[in-house]
């Protein structure tokens, strides 16, 4: 089973709640979390663990053999991201628009194309604790979507998975949550959340994944993601209230269990009800 923890924005509280679901559902099955905000990936920071194995994660990318190719530019044409393109008979190939798809290979009329390893980023595995594994983009890299899908090769189907995904609703977002079972919305009640809201739950509504609102820094102004999620047709699955100690135990870099102890039995039934 994998549970998809997403936002439509940053900052919503998505990898607080990520993290806590993890840990509380570790009390009654075995769990892993996948970190696949790979431009900014901090689950491990919260889980305090130091034993760790990197290894390297590259994509591949088109090289040419000059002495081979014609300069007919069929790769080029079949590209759907304009990563090639032929001047002067030459091909030119700006491998940072590529997606790896393969397409210009099978093209290729002479075969002059062969596919060539460049890291784009790394794979981490902590050792010690909860199992646990994060995708970590190159600085420059502009592409995070090949990292996200070798961290949910990670997934075990012995294992309940819990995914923490890039926030937005990118390609990145749909990489990250994509197959699984149910993505938990994490919102707060303000204009730009809702409004955020609206673009993740159009998302993964596309995607065709069950799904549920967690409504974070629940507060006075709750009504503004009631009555859209009402007209929406989407449950509001939980309220974590707005709270100073909860701001000041995250901040010391605790996770939402330390100063709301009790959350770990409500993440547990409601994983129950769904
Ligand atoms: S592998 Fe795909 S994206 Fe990359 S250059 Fe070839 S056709 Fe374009
Ligand atoms: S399809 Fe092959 S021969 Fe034609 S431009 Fe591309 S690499 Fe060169």
């Amino acid at each position: 089973l994998t549970l998809a923890v997403a936002s439509g924005k940053g900052g919503t509280g998505k990898t607080t709640v990520a993290v806590a679901l993890a840990l509380s559902l570790a009390g009654t099955r075995s769990v892993q979390l996948l970190d696949c905000d790979v431009e900014e990936p901090n689950t491990h920071l919260f889980l305090r663990q130091h034993r760790r194995t990197v290894r390297t994660i590259n994509t591949l990318v088109p090289r040419v053999d000059p002495e081979v190719c014609t300069g007919c530019g069929q790769c080029a044409s079949h590209c759907a991201f304009n990563a090639l393109a032929v001047t002067g008979g030459k091909l030119m190939i700006f491998p940072e628009l590529c997606h790896s798809c393969g397409r210009c290979l099978r093209h290729c009329p002479v075969s002059a194309l062969t596919e060539t390893p460049v890291p784009i980023g790394t794979l981490t595995q902590a050792e010690d604790g909860p199992l646990c594994y994060w995708g970590t983009l190159d600085l420059g890299q502009p592409m995070a979507p090949p990292l996200i899908r070798e961290v949910r090769k990670e997934a075990s189907v012995e294992e309940l998975t819990v995914i923490d995904s890039p926030p937005g609703t990118s390609c990145s977002m749909i990489a990250a949550v994509r197959g699984s079972d149910y993505v938990f919305l994490v919102t707060e009640p303000t204009p730009f959340g809702l409004n955020d809201l609206g673009l993740a739950l159009e998302t993964v509504k596309g995607l065709g994944i069950p799904h549920g609102v967690i409504l974070n820094r629940s507060g006075r102004a709750d009504a503004l993601v009631e009555e859209y999620c009402a007209r929406a047709g989407v449950g509001i699955l939980m309220k974590i209230p707005e709270s100073r100690r909860v701001a000041e135990a995250l901040a010391r870099g605790k996770t939402l269990l330390d100063p709301m102890p009790e959350i770990a039995h409500r993440f547990v039934e409601l994983m129950e009800s769904l």
